[in-house]
Order: structure tokens, then C-alpha cells, then sequence
């Protein structure tokens, strides 16, 4: 059995539920996991964002415009009365959920709940759908066996042994379709695996089944060498390592959430990135072998922060790095680039919540200099230090660029170089240039 996840676009409308339906009946006995049809989460956190606000006004306008979009595509969908009735009373159980939470006091607990009715619409009216088409459709809630602990990981033994009674239970079941995202945690209150979790939820599911792969569709043909957006030759990668995937991930390339990688990698599932306009593209396969001496690909993360703490009492001092890092630990920040000399420390961080209080505890340190709107640059492949030339090559590309840090060594998948925004869209086309178009 596979796991097939499809994202909010690929649900996004009437039609490309249809489409998408179509697709998954001719793939056989699998898991799809959808997540909600897109616009619909973020329409969820501004209800919520509302309701916090005590602006009850303002959202029950965001619910209704979401009501009637809802309203229409279900009359789009469906040709049989029986089945159009069942989605409906799905939609309109969502609906009635959201209103009653406009009524008592706000709390986190209820824009969890609020940001699962998405998911919940979604794969209700796929389920609909597929029973219209004489598709033997069974639902697995996810939120009868996706469970978190306190560290906000997945309860691996629980919900192995509950998706499989669940499977086991159904087995007469032409397709599956689950919920990505949600999830209960260890209250047994509804929680969630975070923005853009629904990946995180396929990857989970497939290693939980040992699944024969996870395949996570969007509308681009897999994972491309450089970003399409501001790059205009670029390729599909054909195959990725997983830990160049997570590199690529969490450096930016938006296709595949980071959390996906692990539970695939752990479990040894491999990872397919499908494009739904396409689905005879090849895509990206991820798996546990990947092709040795190669440079895979580029990925740009942005608003990025460097702090450079200067200090002439780290001259052959230890302990030094332990209290700079003691100090973002104390402010939960998690730093990304690091590059050290005889008297000084690189850092970036992403999340400058806290940094007035980092700043004040490393001048405590040593002098500190701060760069905003600074952007890492991620050249992923087979980077081990063994082979030789990659380094060079991809210096070569930016020498017209200034260059702020320099980080490999790390892994041996990752050479990352931290510039200006500015230089962003430059950097990733000469790059490109230098490193697949010739
Ligand atoms: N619907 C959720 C979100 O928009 C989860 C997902 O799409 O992966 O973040
Ligand atoms: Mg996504």
C-alpha cells in the first residue's frame, strides 16, 4: 500500500477534487491524505484571529464568504442528490462547530479546533465524492489515531496500533482517505502538526504502515534544481538522498514540508514528489541512495539575521561558545549558520522575536554587530569532503557577490553562503549558470 498526500491546491476547487478523485481510483488500494482546500486554513486563522479580538462581527464575514464558497463548489461537484445531501450535512456539521465557538469565550484550544474543520471539509466531501462514483471509500479519522506527546512528537506506538485496528476493521475499503495536519495531543484535546503539516502527516502514516511509498502531489513536477521563481532554467531533480531533501527543505524550497523527511527516512520509505497536472512526470524520488560526487541542487532561505559577537577574551578560551549559545537558548532561538575564528563568532538566526534580549546578553560578551535582510544560500549534493572542487565551484559562480559567511562541513550534503537580499535573484541565477547549464 502507498500513501498518496495531496496539498490544498490540488483540492482547491470542484474541479480538481474531481481530478484528483479520478487519480487516486486508478492507483488502487492506497491512503490519500488531503489536506484543506487551499485558502481555507488561512481563512481559519483570521476567524480565529477575529474571535481572539473579540470581533465577532468580523468573523462570522469570513465565515460566511467561506460558507458560500463551500456551497458552491459542493454544487459544482456533485450530480446525484443523495451524495451532494451527504457532503453537505458534512460542511454544515464544520460550520455549525465554527459558530458555536463564536459564541463563549476564545481560547488556543478552540483555533485548534477551529483550523481542523478544514481538513475535516476537505476529505468529508472527497469521501462523498468517491461513494458517488461507486468508489468503495472508507474515512479514517485522523483524529481517532494521529496523537502527539508532550514534546509535540508523534506517539508512534499509538497510532501504529490504532491505524492498524482501523485498517483492519475496513479491509473491504477500495481507498482510504485521512485528514493530514490534525491531530490530538497527549489531553486528548484537538491539536495540529503545525503549518504546512499535512506532509509531516503522510510521512508518518506511511512509516507507520510500512508503506511501499509516500507520495506527496502538488502542481509542479517534483523538486527543481533552483528556485522557479526567480530562476528561469531550472530542472526537476530526479533523485535526492533524504538528507539532501531535508536540507533543501529547510533551506527553502517550499514543495516539501522539513518534519516530512524523518519518519520516511527512519523506516527507510522512499519519497516521491508527483505533479497533479502532470502525473506522468517522474518527479523527485527521495530515498536512501543517491548519486555520489554530484551538486543537487539550490535553495535560497530568507530574512535571515547574522550577529557577530567580537571578542579579544576569546583568544584561546574555552567555554567561550557555550555561554554565546546559552544565551539563545535562554531565549528559545535556534540559529542556523554558524562560522567561528580566533576571536569571533558568525551567527543567523530566522526568528527575531527575542533578539533585543540576545543582543543585550552577548554585549555582555563581547562587541556585537547585527545584519537584517540577510539571506543563506544552500547548495545541496554528494558534498563530502573527499571530493574535490564543489567548494570552488560554487565560489566561483558568486565572485562578483559579496559574501557575508561561509559555512560547509556541517553535513556532508551542504555548502551554505549567507549575502545580501539584494544579491538573492543574482546568486541563484549564476549559481545555476555555473553549476547545470553547462
Ligand atoms: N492545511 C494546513 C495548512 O494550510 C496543513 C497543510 O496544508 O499541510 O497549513
Ligand atoms: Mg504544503
Amino acid at each position: 500500500m502507498k500513501v498518496l498526500k495531496f496539498g490544498g491546491t490540488s483540492v482547491g476547487t470542484a474541479q480538481r477534487i474531481k481530478n484528483v478523485a479520478a487519480l487516486v481510483t486508478e492507483r488502487g488500494k492506497n491512503i490519500i491524505v488531503l489536506s484543506a482546500m487551499s485558502g481555507t486554513t488561512n481563512s481559519l486563522v483570521q476567524i480565529s484571529e477575529r474571535l481572539h479580538n473579540e470581533d465577532i462581527e468580523g468573523a462570522y464575514g469570513i465565515i460566511e464568504g467561506l460558507k458560500q464558497k463551500y456551497a458552491r463548489t459542493l454544487e459544482e461537484m456533485f450530480d446525484s442528490e443523495e451524495y451532494l445531501n451527504l457532503a453537505k450535512a458534512k460542511v454544515q456539521e464544520c460550520f455549525d462547530f465554527i459558530r458555536l465557538h463564536t459564541m463563549s469565550n476564545f481560547s488556543e484550544r478552540y483555533e485548534k479546533e477551529i483550523l481542523a474543520q478544514g481538513e475535516l471539509m476537505s476529505t468529508n466531501i472527497m469521501h462523498a465524492y468517491l461513494l458517488s462514483q461507486g468508489v468503495k471509500s472508507v474515512l479514517l479519522p485522523a483524529l481517532d489515531y494521529m496523537r502527539i506527546d508532550e514534546n509535540a512528537e508523534p506517539d508512534y506506538d499509538y497510532i501504529k496500533a490504532h491505524l492498524h485496528d482501523m485498517l483492519d476493521a475496513s479491509a473491504h475499503a477500495d481507498i482510504y482517505i485521512t485528514q493530514g495536519f490534525i491531530c490530538r495531543n497527549p489531553e486528548g484535546d484537538i491539536d495540529n502538526l503545525q503549518r504546512g503539516g499535512s506532509d509531516y502527516s503522510a510521512s508518518i502514516i506511511g512509516a507507520m504502515i510500512d508503506a511501499e511509498e509516500v507520495q506527496i502531489w502538488t502542481d509542479i513536477d517534483g523538486m527543481h534544481n533552483n528556485d522557479p521563481r526567480f530562476v528561469e532554467k531550472t530542472a526537476p531533480v530526479h533523485e535526492l538522498a533524504f538528507e539532501e531533501a531535508a536540507e533543501l527543505a529547510y533551506f527553502g524550497a517550499k514543495i516539501l514540508h522539513p518534519t516530512c523527511v524523518r519518519p520516511a527516512q527512519e523506516h527507510n520509505i522512499p519519497v516521491r514528489l508527483l505533479n497533479t497536472l502532470c502525473p506522468e512526470a517522474f518527479g523527485t524520488l527521495i530515498h536512501n541512495s543517491s548519486e555520489t560526487g554530484k551538486i543537487k541542487a539550490i535553495a535560497a532561505k530568507d530574512n535571515i539575521t547574522s550577529i557577530k559577537i567580537k571578542s579579544s577574551r576569546m583568544l584561546l578560551a574555552y567555554g567561550f561558545l557555550r555561554k554565546i549559545f546559552e544565551i539563545f537558548e535562554d531565549n528559545k532561538t535556534a540559529i542556523d549558520m554558524i562560522t567561528t575564528s580566533e576571536v569571533g563568532v558568525s551567527v543567523t538566526i530566522d526568528n527575531t522575536k527575542n533578539l533585543e534580549q540576545i543582543i543585550s546578553g552577548l554585549k555582555t560578551l563581547g562587541e556585537v554587530t547585527v545584519e537584517e535582510d540577510m539571506v543563506i544560500i544552500c547548495v545541496v549534493g554528494d558534498l563530502k569532503w573527499q571530493n574535490t572542487g564543489f567548494e570552488a565551484k560554487v565560489l566561483n559562480a558568486i565572485s562578483t557577490i559579496p559574501v557575508r559567511m561561509i559555512s560547509y562541513g556541517g553535513s556532508n550534503h551542504n555548502v551554505s553562503v549567507l549575502i545580501h537580499k539584494d544579491d538573492k535573484i543574482e546568486a541563484l541565477n549564476l549559481l545555476s549558470n555555473h553549476l547545470f547549464n553547462n
